[in-house]
């Protein structure tokens, strides 16, 4: 499917666009274009539009804003050292976009759509890409229900949005992140939208994320609804355990339950790590192996995943059963050399072994 292009006749002049792109922040500026497709019951998805970045109208009792038939996307475009731009296993996101569609009652996007939205996105937006290492440009597609009506039924209409914002190095190697396991609120519980990337999840954590400010904490660590003690996930990030120090030690992660969000991230570190020789595993890890495995020495480093910050280090948790350091409480050797591995392999600066970028340009 060829996608419409209509381009900006007021797009941000090049000195200014070059300021911004040099301090980019994180969601501060947007780029020129964006990319939209509207779907229907009766006819499915239309052609799909670049067009100028601009506000969009929708009808108050849009479906939208009453009952929350939202999903969306997060992924990155990065300058490669021949000065072209890759992005970094963009199928993944595709397919997940679909299956977070089927979960949500909303149209699935045919992934060659999703693919070709960013290649024009991408292309047109070349510019807004920064170049330095770690920084990159933030693709967020996103998708929501736009049936005019209050009764609560799956929608018959849909919009596909493309947008795209330039976004900085986000690790500081100096400040590990400290995080609040939270006993009182939960995010997923099985047969629910854990595994599904929507908003919904995200408003029903940030009564949490509120909570874990006040303990003076950065981040919430989510654990299971059931049992209420096996670990899940980091605010919008998967963790990572390091049992044991050099080349014997294991890296392990929190096995996909169901309510767990499969991250890409998450994925490739799997074969990252194993790639750099470490023992790997998904394994069910509860609160008691984590405070006892940091007090014992047993678990050396934790870090969570995702595609926004890549990496990031956890150096405290606080919870109601009290509060512990992993290790002394700064990242970790093979933290750090995991995140240069990945962010190696986006840049093109290590051998791309898995097939993961996607040229664009
Ligand atoms: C997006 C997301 C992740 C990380 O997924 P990536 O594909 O690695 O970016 C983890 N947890 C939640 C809840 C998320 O929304």
């Amino acid at each position: 499917m060829a996608i419409k292009m209509t381009k900006s006749r007021r797009a941000v002049p090049d000195a200014d666009r070059a300021k911004m792109v040099a301090k980019p922040g994180f969601g501060k500026y947007y780029t020129d274009h964006m990319v939209v497709a509207e779907w229907t019951e009766e006819k499915g998805w239309g052609e799909a539009e670049l067009k100028p970045y601009a506000p969009i109208s929708l009808d108050p009792a849009a479906m939208v804003f009453h009952y929350g038939q939202e999903i969306f996307e997060g992924l990155k475009a990065y300058r490669q050292p021949d000065g072209g731009i890759s992005l970094f296993r963009p199928e993944a996101n595709a397919k997940r976009f679909v299956n977070s569609a089927i979960r949500l009652a909303l149209p699935p996007l045919p992934e060659e759509v999703f693919l070709e939205s960013i290649q024009a996105l991408v292309t047109q937006d070349a510019g807004w890409v920064p170049g330095k290492v770690g920084e990159s440009l933030y693709l967020r597609p996103f998708m929501f229900a736009t049936e005019v009506g209050l009764g609560v039924r799956p929608t018959n209409r849909a919009m596909y949005m493309l947008i795209a914002t330039p976004a900085a190095a986000y690790f500081k190697a100096e400040d590990a992140v400290t995080v609040w396991i939270s006993t009182e609120y939960v995010r997923a519980a099985i047969g629910g939208t854990g595994e599904a990337k929507c908003g919904g999840n995200y408003a029903a954590s940030l009564v949490a994320q509120k909570e874990a400010a006040l303990k003076g904490c950065d981040q919430v660590v989510w654990i299971d609804a059931k049992e209420r003690k096996w670990v899940e996930e980091m605010g919008g990030m998967n963790l990572y355990f390091v049992k044991g120090k050099g080349a014997d030690a294991t890296v392990f992660t929190p096995k996909l339950t169901g309510t767990l969000l499969p991250g890409v991230t998450r994925d490739s570190i799997l074969s990252v790590a194993a790639d750099l020789g470490y023992k790997v595993e998904e394994t069910m890890v509860s609160v008691d192996d984590w405070r006892d495995g940091v007090a014992s020495g047993l678990i050396t480093e934790i870090f969570a995943c995702g595609t926004a910050a890549v990496v990031t280090p956890v150096g405290f948790a606080k919870s109601a059963m009290g509060e512990w350091a992993t290790g002394d409480g700064k990242p970790g050797p093979i933290t750090t050399q995991i995140r240069n591995t990945l962010l190696g392999i986006q840049h093109g600066t290590i051998p791309d072994t898995h097939n993961w970028l996607k040229k664009v340009l």
